[in-house]
């Protein structure tokens, strides 16, 4: 059994990748009980399964329901919150918040909700700003801690969780690209901070669910590799500037997962029988799963030069302090 502990904060379980299906089709089992198997052998006790709107929200509870080690979040991810609009936005609400009050114990979480100005293709940003806001009801209701996001979008994120923090007990930034100013801001609020692979190495326009990233390693396109050795450099910094007290780590899984051309990517250790083409007791190449988790707190614990089993442990405190108190 691995000495190493985790609770992975971000990880959508749902995503039809996790039974096999990309882009609508089956290309191979599901093999969702060998992913949650293999992060289980490296030491993940907790998956924080998340909910990305109402309906997400329902499916990361259900599937919740059925392992003692699955626990999800409710809530409206800044991309969706047309969908307060296209309904009637008190129902909307009404509904996220019966889903959290009937389901206290597997909900720990009210979110994923925040701000992303990075893709306003999806959702407006008066849209977002107005149901990023209004989603401190449920928090304020439920007392439950928030699990938030926050891109290209820092000051009026900043703003908002400023005028609404004594509504909330508290939570963390997931998946966080920030700088360093605008993670001591946060911090100030006393908010955590989530990191993945992806913050530590690639760029701020990648989002869940966009496979976008792929365009900077064309060859050939050498001023989007510029930008994104800088950007690593800064995000490490930052890495780098945030006490381990307040940290978090996540897969963000099936998304976000170490690439072998990251910087990061020289301290990993621990590697997993990937294939190309999913085969039985195998990962598959280009889709992240919670075991890789580890590889994550390697290249933080390279990074920040600490021990990787005591980074672990102040990890593992720090997410059960705020999401799990009652361990
Ligand atoms: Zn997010």
């Amino acid at each position: 059994m691995s000495r190493f502990k985790f609770v992975d904060i971000g990880i959508n379980l749902t995503d039809p990748m996790f039974r096999g299906i990309y882009r609508g089709v089956q290309k191979h089992q599901d093999d969702l009980q060998d992913v949650i198997e293999r992060a289980v052998q490296i030491g993940v006790k907790k998956f924080m399964i998340t909910g990305g709107n109402l309906q997400d929200s329902k499916e990361a509870l259900h599937l919740a329901q059925t392992n003692d080690m699955f626990f999800s979040t409710v809530g409206c991810h800044p991309t969706r919150c047309d969908e307060f609009e296209k309904n009637d936005p008190d129902l909307y609400l009404m509904e996220l918040l019966n889903l959290t009050e009937n389901n206290k114990g597997k909900v720990v979480a009210i979110g994923e909700c925040g701000l992303d100005f990075d893709r306003l293709q999806f959702c407006p940003r008066d849209t977002q700003l107005k149901y990023f806001e209004k989603q401190f009801e449920l928090a304020e209701q439920t007392k439950l801690p928030m699990f938030l996001h926050c891109r290209n979008s820092h000051a009026e994120f900043l703003d908002i969780m400023k005028r609404n923090r004594d509504r909330c007990v508290g939570g963390v930034v997931h998946s966080f690209d920030g700088t360093k100013e605008a993670a001591a801001a946060l911090m100030d609020l006393d908010l955590y901070i989530g990191f993945n692979a992806l913050c530590m190495q690639v760029m701020s326009d990648v989002g869940r669910h966009t496979m976008t990233f792929m365009y900077l390693y064309r060859p050939g396109n050498s001023q989007k590799l510029r930008t994104r050795s800088l950007k690593t450099e800064a995000n490490l910094e930052v890495l780098k500037s945030i006490p381990s007290e307040k940290l978090m780590i996540e897969t963000d899984a099936p998304w976000c997962g170490v690439k072998s051309t990251h910087a990061g990517s020289k301290y990993v250790k621990t590697s997993f029988p990937t294939k190309k083409k999913w085969e039985n007791g195998h990962c598959v190449k280009d889709r992240n799963e919670p075991c890789h988790i580890i590889q994550i707190l390697e290249i933080m614990s390279a990074v920040r030069e600490q021990d990787p089993l005591e980074l672990a442990n102040t990890l593992y405190n720090n997410t059960i302090k705020v999401f799990f108190p009652d361990m």
